[in-house]
C-alpha cells in the first residue's frame, strides 16, 4: 500500500534515495520557498537590507514552479518559470533570505496549497518542516528529524565546498542557527514536531544509516 510519508524539522541527508528505493516520488519543498526566495531577488523584491513582502505577493501569480525528474541525477530538480534554478537556490545568498520569504502567510498557502495537490498521487515523501502539521496533518508516517546545529552546519558547508562555493564555516552556522530562530517564531505555521511524528535524531548517523532508520519505521 502506497502511503504518504512526512519529514520535517531540521535538513538532514539520504530521503531522497529513499523514495526511490520505495518508488516513490520525493519532494523537497524547501527548494520551492527557495525559488520563490531567487524570483524576489531577481525582481527588487529583495536588497542588501529590505524586503517589499507587497510587492512579492503582488507577483505570486507570476510565479510558476514545477519539478521536473533528472534520470541522470535521480532527482527532480527545481524550475522557476520554467527555467532550471536547482544550483541558484542552494547558495548562501538564497538560504540568507528565505526564512524571512517562508514566513509571509501568502507565500505559503500558495505553496502549500501546490504540494495538497501533489500529494494526490500516493506514494510520496514530503520534506520541510510543516508537512505533517499543515501540509497533510494524515500522513500516514511522520518522522521528525533532528540533530545539532553544528553537525547541521557542518553537512551543509561540505556540500556548499563540494560545489566550489566560497563561504566560511562560521557563515553557514550562523544562517543555519538563524534560519532555526525564524523557522520556529514566524505567526504562519511555525516550525514544530506533530504530536504523532516519530523523532529521528540523525547528528550522528551517516547517510546510510539514516536511510536504514527510516526504511525500519516505513516496514513497521
Ligand atoms: O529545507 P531547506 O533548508 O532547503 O528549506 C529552506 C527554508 O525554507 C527553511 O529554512 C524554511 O524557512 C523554509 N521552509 C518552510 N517550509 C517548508 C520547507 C522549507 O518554511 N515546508
Amino acid at each position: 500500500k502506497k502511503i504518504i510519508i512526512a519529514i520535517d524539522g531540521f535538513s538532514s541527508t539520504g530521503k531522497s534515495t529513499l523514495a526511490k528505493h520505495l518508488g516513490y516520488v520525493y519532494v523537497d519543498t524547501g527548494a520551492m520557498y527557495r525559488a520563490v526566495t531567487l524570483f524576489a531577488m531577481q525582481n527588487n523584491c529583495i536588497g542588501i537590507d529590505f524586503l517589499d513582502k507587497e510587492k512579492l505577493i503582488k507577483s505570486l501569480p507570476s510565479i510558476k514552479l514545477s519539478f521536473k525528474f533528472n534520470s541522470e541525477l535521480g532527482f527532480a530538480e527545481m524550475y522557476l518559470n520554467d527555467v532550471n534554478v536547482e544550483t541558484e537556490i542552494r547558495t548562501l545568498e538564497v538560504s540568507g533570505f528565505v526564512s524571512r520569504v517562508a514566513a509571509i502567510s501568502e507565500v505559503r498557502s500558495k505553496l502549500v496549497e501546490q504540494q495538497q495537490e501533489m500529494g494526490k498521487e500516493k506514494g510520496i515523501v514530503m520534506d520541510g518542516r510543516d508537512i505533517g502539521t499543515v501540509v497533510f496533518p494524515n500522513a500516514e508516517l511522520k518522522i521528525f528529524m533532528t540533530a545539532g546545529a553544528d553537525t547541521r552546519a557542518q553537512r551543509r558547508f561540505d556540500e556548499l565546498q563540494a560545489k566550489g562555493d566560497l563561504v566560511s564555516y562560521d557563515e553557514v552556522l550562523k544562517n543555519v542557527v538563524e534560519r532555526d530562530y525564524i523557522d520556529t517564531h514566524r505567526d504562519d505555521s511555525p516550525l514544530v514536531m506533530a504530536d504523532d511524528a516519530i523523532e529521528v535524531d540523525n547528528s550522528y548517523l551517516d547517510r546510510k544509516e539514516q536511510f536504514d532508520v527510516v526504511l525500519e519505521l516505513v516496514n513497521e
